[in-house]
């Protein structure tokens, strides 16, 4: 019996039928004939601190018994209100305002919006956006507007509004991405330069020096152009530290999280402004509102569980775990140096990257979905981008977990070698 289920990024001509989890536990999921499998990709990013953290699934029991949706305008509640002050606390100094939405990419729409409402709003007519080569930033069509052009929006092109892009910074050639930037910004057209902070998640896994996101924000502030940071993927200590931005010591404009914020257990997300961002918005003009909303805005249970998870990082060694896992990456990736197979190896934080040096790279390159089979029969779910094979495991991953995802991936670049796949 065929399933009426259409799965996201799945071509169903090729795959079989999809089998079912019947539980989750910590870093692993549970098939229904009880076989364990690592999530050594945090189920698309989204869970941190493992499934179910206890403390999460208490709090989301608890305001089951007091809350389901609560319209967002008319009415505020605690989740939310206790939430926003957590991560007004938590986010470099200056964004005060909190905006709720519910998904990575609506993050991203109210960022845009925002920008671009910004100077309409001060009667300025600045509306280009700037964004980085390889960028994601999400599946609709204003954020696949924003994003690398290729196979994935091929179809939609007609539909995606132009932006102006600049370079990835390659080593040696960051100059070139900051003088594009500065080209750009000078133009007088520029609203915000969209990008994400230190890696460029579903591009590829691509990392570049904080010391680049210091000079974007230089470069944007001299020339008023807004920063907007997708910290989507990279927030919640994915990076090895709770925000990417931290690490070049740098405060966006606008600031967009959801994945790790409820420790994924839970959809919800946030864009946070700066004072000047909410204030170009205030005014007993009603036209001036900031006319955006979904209808499940600031769910209280995912509020709830979203402040659970702010406790988790402050009563817990969040960061200690992250440290632990980041040397254990370390070690382990030295495997393959001097690996002929092996293109490119690099790490940030919680995240490891081994790139296959294969003939046909890109996303569409066979390798991928073999090597993918192939860590399924090992007991890991690992999903190469193309190429590019990385491990991005909950934290509460044990070294033998990563021993078991590593050997994997040796394996599997050996059989590959061997035309064994
Ligand atoms: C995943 C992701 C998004 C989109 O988030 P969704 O919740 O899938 O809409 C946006 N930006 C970045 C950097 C992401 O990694």
């Amino acid at each position: 019996m065929t399933s009426p289920v259409w799965h996201p990024f799945t071509q169903h001509a090729l795959e079989p039928t999809l089998q079912k989890i019947a539980a989750t536990d910590g870093a692993y999921l549970i098939e229904e004939s009880g076989r364990r499998v690592l999530d050594a990709i945090s189920s698309w990013w989204v869970i941190t601190h493992g499934h179910r953290h206890p403390l999460i699934m208490q709090a989301i029991r608890h305001a089951l018994d007091r809350y389901d949706q609560i319209i967002f305008a008319e009415y505020s509640h605690e989740p939310a209100e206790d939430l926003a002050r957590g991560l007004v606390k938590l986010a470099p100094a200056g964004l005060n305002h909190v905006f709720y939405s519910d998904s990575g990419s609506t993050a991203v729409e109210v960022a845009l919006k925002m920008a671009l409402g910004t100077f309409h709003n001060r009667g300025l007519t600045r509306s280009r956006i700037v964004v980085m080569e390889h960028s994601y930033h999400g599946d609709t069509i204003g954020t696949m507007s924003t994003g690398e052009r290729g196979v994935f929006n091929a179809a939609y092109e007609p539909l995606l509004f132009g932006v102006d892009t600049i370079p990835f910074p390659d080593p040696g050639e960051e100059q070139q991405t900051l003088d594009a930037l500065e080209h750009l910004c000078s133009s007088g057209q520029t609203a915000a330069l969209l990008i994400e902070p230190l890696v460029l998640g579903a591009g590829g896994m691509k990392i570049y020096a904080p010391q680049l996101l210091v000079q974007f924000r230089e470069i944007t502030k001299r020339h008023d152009v807004l920063l907007i940071a997708d910290e989507v993927m990279t927030g919640w200590g994915r990076t090895g530290t709770v925000l990417a931005c931290e690490q070049a010591s740098v405060a966006p404009d606008i600031l967009c999280l959801s994945k790790g914020i409820t420790g994924g257990a839970l959809p919800l997300a946030a864009t946070l402004a700066t004072s000047e961002i909410f204030e170009a918005h205030y005014s007993t003009e009603r036209r001036k509102t900031f006319f955006h909303s979904s209808s499940y805005t600031a769910n209280p249970i995912a509020c709830a569980a979203a402040v659970a998870n702010l406790d988790v990082w402050c009563n817990e060694p969040v960061l200690d775990r992250i440290g632990k896992i980041e040397t254990l990456h370390r070690e382990r990736l030295r495997r393959f140096e001097n690996n002929a197979d092996v293109a490119d190896i690099r790490q940030i934080g919680t995240i490891a990257v081994v790139e296959l040096a294969v003939p046909a790279s890109g996303y569409l390159s066979d390798v991928g979905p073999k090597l993918r089979r192939f860590f399924r029969e090992r007991g890991v779910l690992i999903r190469p981008l193309g190429n590019v094979v990385y491990l991005m495991s909950p934290y509460c991953v044990t070294e033998a977990d990563l021993n078991l995802a590593y050997d994997a991936i040796s394996e599997g670049i050996d059989q590959l070698a061997r035309g064994a796949l």
